[in-house]
């Protein structure tokens, strides 16, 4: 049984987001005969086809298995903040847990997985609208500057990393006039379209030779002798090892490994019709770098290179219709807070889909503790553009024999744990956001 309403998990549904008018309808071929290959990937988001990329690269014989299309997840609908912060917990967590080296080495793997995108993008010729130079967080209340000071000297001393802090006068001069109470701008991140970044990856994981099957949902999963065998409805691949890349859309039946391991959330986002010049000077808004504030129900917003702003929060915790429309009210009633200037701009689209957050709260690369011949990559905590590419092309290298767990990041190969009292999952969820919304309000 799925967590959400099962609306969430359709497939025949229109995802109704603006990046799907960017790009042309394609069709993909279904699993429509038993194949067998040297590596089976499950999911066709940003990991799987990075995995599937990087794999037919080094001359592996791979299949990709999606229950939709390519990118049909989370990762063909996101921000397309290709940025860092793929774990919920502080910096000051990480260090206590980690020490500061390996934190710090995570922060510099997480730039790494972001110029990683920017790379692949010109060796495969990608028009992925490339966009902003860096990325921003703003205080959402006076009381949050402290924040963004501790946040700036933490990420300045790792290389690489440059900071500026922007106090709340500065702002309309730097085009991102809004109700915000000053910013941290670091210099590592852009924008991107990712519905055109999912079809690009997609594509270029084809020319190398990955085979690509849509409508294909693994149902099952055996093993027999050392090989799995994946039964999708009407065929089946035989393969000696499997990626696990399904994200936020894993189901608990997978695979016993994977049952209660991890906590789908779901994210919205609305955008409105392109702004005209003197729309966006009415607001004093220019700048194209990605956007996100201090809260902890943090909103996330970006202007798109066609001149549609774009505004990203998280969602509820159902995913039925009904809470669909309500969040949709909620949060055109926060664009027109944030953006007075725009109060009365109409919202062309608006969609959901769902992220992943783990017990740990940090992203995991790792292969199952009982069989060393499936790896998965997962949890992202609702930043996977850089990092599940990252990931994807990581788990290519343990397949490939060009790196092993134990020279990763511990930050990403710690045990990906059962949340205890898992059928409570979404009442974790639930109990959280209220007490986030209450210390968003806090003026302190
Ligand atoms: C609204 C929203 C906004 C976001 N904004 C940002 C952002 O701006 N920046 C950022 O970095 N991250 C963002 N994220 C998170 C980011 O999109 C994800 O972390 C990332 O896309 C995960 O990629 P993935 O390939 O691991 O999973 P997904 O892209 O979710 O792909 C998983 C795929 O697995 C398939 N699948 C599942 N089960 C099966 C099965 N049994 N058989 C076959 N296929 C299966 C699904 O159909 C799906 O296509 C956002 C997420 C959402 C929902």
């Amino acid at each position: 049984m799925s967590l959400y309403d099962s609306i969430v998990y359709d497939r025949t549904l229109p995802i109704q987001s603006y990046w799907e008018t960017t790009i042309p309808p394609l069709r993909f071929e279904s699993l429509t005969r038993n194949q067998s290959c040297d590596v089976a990937i499950i999911g066709a988001g940003f990991t799987g086809l990075s995995a599937a990329l990087h794999l037919a690269r080094s001359g592996v014989e791979v299949a990709v298995l999606e229950a939709g299309v390519p990118g049909w997840g989370a990762s063909g609908r996101n921000g397309g903040f290709c940025c860092i912060g793929a774990t919920k917990l502080s910096n000051e967590t990480l260090v206590r847990r980690f020490g500061l080296p390996q934190t710090q080495r995570f922060f510099q793997e997480q730039q790494q997985a972001i110029e990683l995108v920017r790379r692949l993008a010109a060796e495969e010729q990608m028009e992925i609208d490339i966009q902003g130079d860096g990325c921003i967080q703003v205080a959402h209340h006076p009381s949050r500057w402290q924040a963004l000071e501790n946040e700036a000297e933490f990420l300045s001393a790792i290389p690489g990393y440059k900071c500026a802090l922007w106090p709340a006068v500065e702002l309309r001069d730097r085009g991102i006039s809004h109700s915000a109470y000053g910013a941290l701008h670091v210099s590592v991140g852009f924008g991107l379209n990712p519905a055109k970044y999912g079809r690009a990856l997609a594509l270029a994981a084809m020319r190398q030779g990955a085979k690509l099957y849509a409508h294909s949902p693994v149902q099952t999963w055996e093993k027999v002798g050392d090989q799995h065998v994946l039964h999708s409805p009407s065929s089946t691949v035989k393969a000696r090892s499997i990626v696990v890349a399904t994200n936020g859309y894993t189901e608990d039946s997978l695979h016993p490994n994977l049952r209660d391991r991890l906590l789908p959330v779901l994210s919205s986002i609305i955008t409105t019709r392109p702004l005209t010049e003197a729309e966006l000077a009415a607001q004093g808004w220019h700048c194209e770098t990605p956007v996100w504030d201090t809260r902890n129900l943090l909103f996330y917003y970006r202007l798109l290179n066609d001149r549609r702003f774009l505004l990203g929060a998280r969602g509820g915790t159902t995913g039925s219709l009904a809470e669909r429309d309500r969040r949709l009210r909620q949060m055109r009633d926060r664009f027109a807070q944030i953006f007075p200037g725009w109060k009365d701009i109409e919202i062309t689209h608006s969609w959901s889909g769902l992220a992943a957050l783990s017990a740990n709260l940090t992203p995991h690369i790792n292969q199952f503790p009982d069989d060393s011949s499936v790896f998965y990559g997962l949890a992202y905590h609702g930043n996977g553009v850089a990092m599940g590419t990252w990931t994807g092309r990581t788990i290519a290298h343990l397949i490939t024999g060009k790196t092993t767990i134990d020279r990763l990041c511990p930050i990403v190969t710690q045990p990906l744990k059962q949340f205890p009292l898992a059928n409570l999952r979404l009442w974790y969820l639930r109990s959280s956001y209220l007490a986030y919304q209450v210390q968003d309000a806090l003026p302190w």
